[in-house]
């Protein structure tokens, strides 16, 4: 049997988690290691600065005090008896879509996992649905990406609309629009402090997005990758090289008695 790797950024004890590890329990040998309390918008942080501990649950499912990609990180590289075949990183208690995936915990052990070379999946259920449909829905793609395999440094954002979806599209990330400003308030001693992230998140009307996807009712899958070089900028920028180094060596000179 195949090691399946589950893991969340919402904790060990989130239904989401629950559902995806049972649903996926007939693909392989299934272990959960995932953060002892919710670790939601922690990015793609990894503890370095301290011990971590590992907390046994029960069979096969261990909390541990540290980030989602802690988890995936420890699974990986020899907690686990063997390395999993596959990481699946859900089902997140709301959405993770377009520009937001950049912040997001769940997305962020997905990466982990497609760094340390393991094929991953993140799978979110938009507010409103249904976790036992997600996680079917889960299944259904991991056991797809246990045949196909996935391309190179590529992993999958998979995101469900609440109801019964009305199909599968693959997709590309959506773009928000950043409408709302901070909000500035005074504490009670008389000091600002600021609320960022406020008001409901508003999106450009891209064809093709994940955002369009869920918004009319189908489930979103988005492969993304994680070479971030922008290929086409080092053609542009190329020039840039010569320039700056120009510029150094004239600040050398100058510095040089
Ligand atoms: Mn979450």
């Amino acid at each position: 049997m195949p090691v399946l790797l589950v893991t969340n950024d919402d904790g060990v004890h989130a239904a989401g988690l629950a559902a995806l590890a049972g649903a996926v329990a007939d693909l392989g040998e299934v272990y959960v290691l995932a953060p002892e309390r919710e670790q939601s918008a922690c990015s793609h942080a990894l503890t370095l600065h301290r011990p971590l501990r590992v907390e046994r649950v029960r069979e096969r499912w261990w909390a541990v005090n540290g980030t989602p990609s802690d988890c995936v990180n420890l699974a990986v590289l020899g907690f686990l008896p063997e390395p999993p075949v596959l990481v699946l990183s859900g089902v997140n208690h709301g959405a993770n879509l377009g520009d937001d995936v950049t912040y997001s915990g769940t997305v962020s052990a997905a990466m982990e996992g497609t760094l340390l070379g393991v094929p991953s999946v993140a799978i979110s259920l938009v507010d409103g649905g249904d976790f036992a449909e997600a996680a079917r829905v889960a299944r259904l793609v991991a056991a797809r990406v246990l045949v196909e395999g996935l391309p190179p440094k590529t992993l999958l954002n998979v995101n469900v609309p609440p109801g019964q979806p009305r199909g599968v599209r693959v997709t590309r990330l959506g773009h928000r629009v950043y409408a709302e400003k901070i909000v500035e308030l005074q504490d009670p001693r008389g000091r600002a402090c600021y609320w960022i992230g406020g008001g409901e998140p508003r999106w450009e009307a891209l064809e093709g997005s994940d955002m369009a996807a869920v918004r009319e009712g189908y489930v979103s899958v988005t492969p993304l990758h994680l070479d971030l070089t922008n290929h086409r900028a080092l053609v542009e920028l190329g020039s840039w090289s010569g320039a700056l180094t120009a510029q150094l060596r004239a600040r050398d000179r100058r510095a040089r008695p």
